[in-house]
C-alpha cells in the first residue's frame, strides 16, 4: 500500500482515493507543481495535506477564507493532525506562539492569509522554517475578471521567487477557461500539471422560474421541499435581505439575515447559528458563503439574477456539498433584467472590462430562457461537455412549453417604435392592452394601430416583453428613465423573415414533479432513533469542544453506522470518516450507543427485500 493510501484510511478513515486525488498527491510528493480544478465537495483539501504531512516541514495553505481556518484546524485535530493559522483574528501573542510552532515543525499545515503572508515579517520567518509544499486554495481569485478578485493574490508569485524550489498546487472550484489560464500566468505555474476535473455536481437539480413575485415562489418551494432544512437565500440589496427574512419568519421559519450592513457581532452570531443549529435559513447577500463549508445545506435559492454564471455556479455549489439530493432553485422577472443591465451600465468601469461583463451577462440570461437542459448548458460554459440530457434538471423533468411568438413580439416591437421608444414597459402594454390611462390620451396613443390589439394577458405581455429583453432584441435606455429601445437585431423579426419561439408564461403554480425532495441521508424509518441518539451525542461532543457537529462526524458517518450496526471497534473502524483518533476518542460510545437501539427483526425483513 502506499503512504498516501496509508494516511487516507488510517488518518482519515475513507478506503480509496476520488477523482485524480492519488495523482495530485503524488505529483506534489514528487515536488512538482499542480493547477487542480475540481468541483465544491470534491476532495481539493486532502490534495494538499497529504503531501504535506508526507513531505518534510510544514505545508503552507494560502486561503482568503479566514473564518474557515479555525474549522478545517479543528476537522484536522479531530483527526490527529496537527495543523494551525495565521491571521487577522489573532493577537500578538498568539501570532508569536504559532511561528513558533512553524519554526521548531510542530505542525504539518498552518492555513494562512494572502495578507499575512506576503508580509516581510512572515516570509523572514519562512526563511528558517523547512517548507513541504505552498497551497493556493481559492486560485480564482487571482482573476480581475472574476468575482472574488483578490488583489495580495496576484502578488503571490512572490512567494515562489523566494521559495523556488517548494513545490505548489492552485486549487479552484470555480474557472473557465480563460481564467485558469490567468492562474497559471499570475501564479508563474507554466511547468505545473493540470488537473481537470467534470464540473458537474450530480446531486444539485437545477429549477429556475420566470415570472413575478418570486417571493410567493420562494415559499411555496421551501414548505413543499424543504420544509425543515437548512438552506441559503441569495437577494440583491440589504433592505430585500431583511424583509424576506422576516417574512420567512412570519412563515414559521427559523431564518436570519447577513449583509455587510450588519455589525460584525451579529453576522457572526448569524453564521454561527447556521452553522451549529440544524435548519436554519441564511437570508443573504452575496456577502455570504465565501468559507461556509456547511455540508449539509440542503437548498441554495435565488431572488434575483446573479450577475454571470460562475457567480450562480458558485453559490448554487454551497447546497449538497455531502453529495445528498440538493436543489438549487432561481426566480427572476422582468424587472430584475432591467435592473442587472442597469448596474452594468452605471459601472464605471472602463469599456474592455464592460464588455467582458455584459457578455457574462448575456450567457447567464441566455441560461434562465433556454428551453433545453441545464446542466448540458452549465457544463458546456466551463468547457465540458455532457452527452445526454441530464434528467435532473426543470427543463428535463418537466419540458417548459414553447409557443410561435412571431406575432406577438411583432405587435410589441411596433407598439415600442410607434410610441417613439421613449416608454418604459409598463407603458407600452397598457398601449397594447388598450388601457385608456391618462397619459396615454394626452399623448394620443390611444389613436395608434397597436391600441389594444392582440389577447394577452398583463402577465403574458411581461413575460414576453422578458424574454425580447433577455434575447436582446430590446433594451432599456437607463438615461432615459429605461425607457424602451429597440436594437438592430429587431429587423429580421418586424420584416417577416424570422419566426421567434418563446416560453409560455408560467403560472405560480406548484411544479408538476417534484424537484431532489428526499432531505436526509436516506433512512429507513427504524433507524431514526438510533440516527437521532447519534445526533444528539454529537451535539453534546460539539458542544464541549466548541465546534459545530459536522467537525466532529459527518450526518454521512452517522447514517452508516444505523446501517452497518458495528458492533465492535474493528468493525466501526470500517465506516467511512472515522479513522484512527476517532476511533479512539470516540469508538467506545459510538458502539454503545448503537448497541442500545438493536435492530429489530422486521426491519431487517425490509432492508433485505429493498
Ligand atoms: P472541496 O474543498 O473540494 O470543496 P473538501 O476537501 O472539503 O472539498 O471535501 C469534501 C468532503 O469529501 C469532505 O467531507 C471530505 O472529507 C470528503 N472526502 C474527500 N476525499 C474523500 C475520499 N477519498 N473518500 C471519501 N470522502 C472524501
Ligand atoms: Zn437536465
Amino acid at each position: 500500500m502506499s503512504q498516501a493510501l496509508d494516511i487516507l484510511r488510517n488518518r482519515f478513515g475513507y478506503a480509496q482515493f476520488r477523482f485524480q486525488q492519488q495523482k495530485i498527491i503524488d505529483t506534489l510528493v514528487a515536488g512538482q507543481d499542480a493547477l487542480v480544478l475540481m468541483p465544491t465537495g470534491g476532495g481539493k483539501s486532502l490534495c494538499y495535506q497529504i503531501p504535506a504531512i508526507l513531505r518534510e516541514g510544514v505545508g503552507i495553505v494560502i486561503s482568503p477564507l479566514i473564518a474557515l481556518m479555525q474549522d478545517q484546524v479543528d476537522a484536522l485535530a479531530q483527526n490527529g493532525i496537527r495543523a494551525a493559522f495565521l491571521n487577522s483574528t489573532q493577537g500578538v501573542d498568539q501570532q508569536q506562539q504559532v511561528k513558533q510552532l512553524l519554526r521548531t515543525a510542530e505542525i504539518d499545515l498552518l492555513y494562512v492569509a494572502p495578507e499575512r503572508a506576503l508580509g516581510d515579517d512572515f516570509l523572514q520567518t519562512l526563511e528558517d522554517c523547512r517548507i513541504a509544499l505552498f497551497a493556493i486554495d481559492e486560485a480564482h481569485c487571482v482573476s480581475q475578471w472574476g468575482h472574488d478578485f483578490r488583489p495580495n493574490y496576484q502578488k503571490l508569485q512572490r512567494l515562489h521567487e523566494s521559495f523556488p524550489d517548494v513545490p505548489r498546487i492552485a486549487l479552484t472550484a470555480t474557472a473557465d477557461k480563460r481564467t485558469l489560464g490567468e492562474i497559471e500566468q499570475q501564479l508563474q505555474l507554466h511547468g505545473a500539471a493540470r488537473y481537470v476535473h467534470s464540473f458537474d455536481r450530480p446531486n444539485i437539480f437545477y429549477r429556475i422560474t420566470q415570472g413575478d413575485n418570486g417571493r410567493q415562489r420562494l415559499w411555496n418551494f421551501i414548505r413543499e421541499h424543504h420544509a425543515t432544512d437548512a438552506g441559503i437565500v441569495y437577494c440583491l440589496s440589504r433592505k430585500k435581505v431583511e424583509t424576506v427574512a422576516a417574512w420567512l419568519r412570519e412563515q414559521g421559519r427559523n431564518a436570519l439575515p447577513y449583509h455587510a450592513g450588519l455589525d460584525k457581532t451579529t453576522r457572526a452570531e448569524h453564521q454561527r447559528i447556521f452553522l451549529q443549529q440544524e435548519g436554519v435559513i441564511i437570508v443573504a447577500t452575496i456577502a455570504f458563503g465565501m468559507g461556509i463549508d456547511k455540508p449539509d445545506v440542503r437548498f441554495v435559492a435565488h431572488l434575483n439574477l446573479p450577475k454571470n454564471i460562475e457567480s450562480y455556479y458558485q453559490e448554487t455549489g454551497r447546497a449538497g456539498r455531502d453529495g445528498d439530493p440538493a436543489n438549487a432553485w432561481l426566480a427572476y422577472g422582468l424587472q430584475d433584467i432591467i435592473t442587472l443591465r442597469q448596474m452594468m451600465a452605471q459601472s464605471d468601469a472602463d469599456e474592455q472590462f464592460k464588455r467582458v461583463l455584459h457578455h457574462k451577462m448575456e450567457s447567464m440570461l441566455g441560461f434562465c430562457e433556454q428551453t433545453g437542459c441545464r446542466r448540458q448548458t452549465l457544463l458546456d460554459y466551463f468547457d465540458e461537455q455532457l452527452a445526454e440530457p441530464c434528467g435532473n434538471c426543470d427543463n428535463c423533468v418537466d419540458p417548459p412549453q414553447t409557443w410561435d411568438a412571431t406575432e406577438a413580439a411583432r405587435m410589441a416591437l411596433s407598439c415600442v417604435y410607434r410610441t417613439g421608444q421613449r416608454f418604459g414597459v409598463n407603458y407600452v402594454i397598457d398601449v397594447l392592452m388598450g388601457h385608456a390611462r391618462e397619459r396615454i390620451l394626452q399623448n394620443n396613443h390611444d389613436q395608434l394601430s397597436t391600441f389594444g390589439i392582440g389577447d394577452l394577458d398583463n402577465n403574458e405581455w411581461r413575460s414576453l416583453f422578458r424574454q425580447l429583453i433577455a434575447l436582446g432584441y430590446l433594451y432599456a435606455d437607463i438615461d432615459n428613465y429605461g425607457a424602451l429601445k429597440m436594437s438592430p437585431g429587431c429587423k429580421p423579426l418586424l420584416n417577416g423573415e424570422q419566426q421567434l419561439r418563446l416560453r409560455k408564461f408560467e403560472k405560480a403554480l406548484k411544479p408538476k414533479k417534484p424537484a431532489a425532495s428526499k432531505s436526509r441521508t436516506e433512512l429507513c424509518a427504524a433507524d431514526t432513533p438510533l440516527f437521532d441518539a447519534l445526533r444528539l451525542h454529537r451535539s453534546q461532543l460539539a458542544k464541549e469542544q466548541g465546534v459545530p457537529p459536522y467537525v466532529i462526524l459527518h450526518d454521512k458517518t452517522l447514517a452508516a453506522i444505523c446501517d452497518l450496526r458495528p458492533e465492535s471497534s474493528e468493525q466501526l473502524a470500517l465506516i467511512p470518516g472515522i479513522g484512527a483518533r476517532k476511533l479512539e476518542l470516540y469508538g467506545a460510545e459510538l458502539i454503545r450507543i448503537t448497541q442500545e437501539y438493536p435492530q429489530q427483526e422486521s426491519s431487517l425483513a425490509e432492508a433485505s427485500e429493498s
